[in-house]
């Protein structure tokens, strides 16, 4: 079976560089799908309380016969349990529904600087409780951006583990990524192959067929050689097994170059501005 690195994280614990997320996945399918995943040889699984399929990835992880400690998942605060009292809360329903014992990484999905009542200080706090206690391994933020990181570290003294954020070739994300890696933060890049937009781009495609491999691969390639943790969703079996064989060719620096000049900035996202994103589930 392909050997996936491991990356260290600088609690001392090490997590799988590829795995498989399970944004926008039924709750009915998902129990399938991380099935299909795990027999490939998926052995880290990215879920959140906001995809409502906690329950159904951690059903999948118990019926593989796979030991615990052998696969890795990850969790997600959702945005209404920001307060101390909620995010307790709700972090025990997050490890009522895995039903894994533990989770190895808890994040706090989006920052939400902007909604008022909150403070992403004091829920990066609380967060630090989860992995005193040892029920969660290890602990990090999603979507956070450079000054939210300076002020929770700041305030803290704890830097996360991981910080979760849009990354593809369209929205490169260049100055947080260099942020995180200045400061030990392992950067993990959501919407890798954003949704597929970037698939059918020329020069994804070119580089492609000089290397017979597919858009995906070569996009998912790119990423691990950059350093970045990434979780491709696929419900589709054939495209879950491409996006695993990723061991057995590499990119040359003109094509990671040219992979890398695709940017365009803000304009390249595929999701909200975590500087502005508000939402709040009710
Ligand atoms: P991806 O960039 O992983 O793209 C998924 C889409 O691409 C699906 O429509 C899938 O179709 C299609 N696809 C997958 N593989 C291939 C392939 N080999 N060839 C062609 N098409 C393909 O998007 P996601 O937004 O799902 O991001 C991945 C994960 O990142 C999420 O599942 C989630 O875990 C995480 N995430 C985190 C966010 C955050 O705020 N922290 C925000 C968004 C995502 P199909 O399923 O039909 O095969």
């Amino acid at each position: 079976m392909t050997a996936v690195p491991q990356i260290r994280l600088n609690d001392g614990r090490t997590i799988p560089q590829l795995g498989f997320g399970v944004f926008q996945i039924p709750p009915r399918d998902t129990a399938d799908a991380v099935r299909r995943a795990l027999e490939i040889g998926y052995r880290h699984i990215d879920t959140a309380q906001m995809y409502g399929n906690e329950k159904e990835v951690g059903e999948a992880v118990r019926a593989s016969g796979l030991d615990r400690s052998e696969v890795f998942v990850t969790s997600k605060l959702n945005n209404n349990g920001h307060r101390p009292g909620d995010a307790r809360r709700a972090f025990d329903g997050t490890l009522q529904a895995l039903d894994l014992g533990y989770v190895d990484l808890f994040l706090i999905h989006w920052p939400l600087p902007t909604v008022e009542g909150t403070d992403y200080v004091e829920t990066w706090r609380t967060m630090i409780e989860f992995a005193k206690d040892g029920r969660a391994g290890s602990i990090g933020v999603s979507n956070f951006q450079v000054p939210h990181l300076q002020r929770a570290i700041a305030e803290t003294g704890v830097v996360p583990a991981i910080n979760q954020i849009e990354v593809h070739p369209y929205f490169t994300n260049e100055e947080v990524r260099a942020y995180d890696r200045e400061n030990g933060i392992v950067t993990e890049a959501w919407s890798p192959i954003a949704q597929g937009a970037v698939l059918d781009d020329e020069v994804v495609q070119r580089i492609a067929s000089s290397l017979d491999r597919t858009p995906a691969q070569v996009v998912l390639r790119w990423h691990l050689q950059r350093g970045d943790v990434v979780f491709p969703k696929s419900v589709t079996t054939a495209r879950i097994q491409e996006n695993f064989e990723l061991f057995d060719f590499e990119l040359d620096a003109d094509a990671m170059s040219d992979l890398s000049h695709l940017n365009r900035g803000e304009k390249g996202r595929t999701g909200p501005n975590p500087d502005e994103f508000d939402y709040v589930p009710r």
